[in-house]
């Protein structure tokens, strides 16, 4: 069995947390191929050193002085040296970088020394090989992880087992680095987890997996203990973001299951994500609905026109335009001569009147309206495929606690049900799906 386990920059922000870290890696001992983060923000009023980086990049660059910033990166690791007891020369690191600092920095070098610093301390307190992400990760030219070639330098670099590979960061084919985008780690989990072909990826954070609903709008929501790659995918399309989106990939590809864990709650099992999950749903079948996820503020455009859904390419004229001001579109719902185009408001805020007129001159709609404030919830769940009476059952909820319907959307694969209320209606949606399809479920069984 291997596993590969990544550790989130809170897991990592203190010397208390690399305790805990040693506690789960050392627990296991097919837990050998380590990631980890930079050091996260130990309490609220703490900063997370990768965004102290971007901010002494910043006054770098507007040549405003950096020094009381990066104290505060030095600090911490000096304090988390000392607390342990390590013996890693990080103060001739820290000196080396400030030194580049003066001398004028490439962005990507100076932002991805936070994990480079916290894995020269988590390797050395774990006992692990130190395997810079520079030496193992590498990017094309076209700025795409090469697969490739990072295996083949993996297998060169390292040396078995017990290694431990800094995140978010890697080298282009002329040895420079280059990061990821935000929250990367996710993804040098994920593909080490495919170069050594992992039974688990497991993803250490501080929350206890996925949850059904936003904790923020439901009260202790239930965890999810399973969910497929797809369903991920819909959850966090709409807002629910525990891993990077791209980190799905390279482990989909092989099957690899990911287990989002709570470094602060180790006994907890978390959430298993995998691509089909038909095996443990036979022994435990999931609820109907897996999850509840959704975002605010969606602008509506609306374009009727007699006749329309017979003009052959009709809706390619209207997402044509959309597309030349490089605006997503979300979704669109139609009627017989009625399309909605529905796309989040901040992309076509700055072209909005624009994308208007064009519609207007080049579709010639008999009736042309747009509104803002729209949210879309979306209800996620395998278990809804073929599921007679469950948008009814949605539908007449929404009916019973007065929140009008604005438009609604299911694909044919039934993954999901997307409904669009008005903004101040989100909250209460969820509320109340929650408590029709999980809380009176759970009470009936
Ligand atoms: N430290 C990086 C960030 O804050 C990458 C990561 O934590 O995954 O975005």
């Amino acid at each position: 069995m291997i596993k590969v386990v990544k550790f989130g920059g809170s897991s990592v922000a203190s010397a208390k947390q690399f305790k805990r870290v040693k506690k789960i890696v050392q627990s296991d001992a097919s837990r050998q191929f380590v990631v980890t983060s930079a050091c996260g923000k130990e309490n609220k009023e703490d900063y997370k050193v990768t965004d102290l980086l971007y901010l002494c990049d910043a006054h770098i660059r507007y040549g405003v002085s950096y020094a009381s910033l990066y104290q505060s990166v030095k600090d911490k690791y000096l304090r988390i040296k000392k607390e342990l007891k390590l013996k890693t020369d990080i103060e001739k690191e820290l000196n080396q970088i400030e030194m580049n600092m003066k001398k004028g920095v490439h962005t990507d070098y100076l932002v991805s020394r936070g994990e480079y610093l916290t894995g020269l301390l988590l390797a050395e307190y774990l006992g692990y090989q130190f395997l810079d992400a520079s030496e193992v990760i590498a990017f094309g030219f076209d700025g795409e992880i090469d697969m490739e070639r990072t295996k083949e330098l993996f297998t060169q670099k390292c040396n078995g087992k017990g290694v431990l590979i800094p995140g978010f960061y890697g080298a282009l084919p002329n040895g420079e680095i280059k990061v990821m985008s935000r929250g990367g780690s996710d993804i040098t989990g994920s593909i080490i987890a495919n170069v050594v072909d992992a039974d688990v990826y497991e993803n250490w954070t501080d929350v206890s997996g996925i949850y059904v609903a936003d904790p923020k709008i439901i009260d202790s929501p239930m965890r999810v203990d399973t969910i497929t790659y797809n369903e991920l995918r819909e959850m966090s399309y709409l807002g629910a973001n525990v891993l990077h989106d791209d980190a799905v990939f390279p482990v989909k590809v092989k099957n690899i299951p990911i287990n989002i864990r709570n470094t602060n709650e180790p006994e907890n099992p978390g959430t298993l994500i995998l691509e089909d999950c038909k095996e443990l749903d036979l022994e435990n079948p999931p609820h109907v609905i897996t999850g509840i996820t959704g975002r605010k503020d969606f602008t509506v455009i609306t374009i009727t026109k007699s006749h329309s859904s017979t003009e052959v390419g009709f809706l390619r004229k209207i997402l044509s335009i959309f597309e030349d001001y490089r605006v997503s579109v979300e979704s669109v719902p139609s009627t017989v001569d009625t399309f909605s185009v529905i796309v989040a408001s901040e992309t076509i805020e700055s072209c909005l009147y624009e994308v208007l007129g064009r519609l207007k001159e080049e579709v010639k709609p008999d009736d042309l309206r747009y509104e803002d404030h729209l949210a879309l919830v979306a209800v996620v769940g395998r278990g809804m495929k073929e599921l007679a009476g469950i948008s009814g059952k949605l539908l007449s909820e929404f009916g019973n606690n007065k929140i009008n319907i604005k438009v609604i959307s299911q694909t044919a694969d039934e993954l999901s049900i997307v409904v669009g209320v008005m903004n101040q209606d989100f909250e209460k949606a969820i509320r109340c799906i929650y408590e029709k399809f999980i809380t009176e479920e759970r009470s009936l069984s």
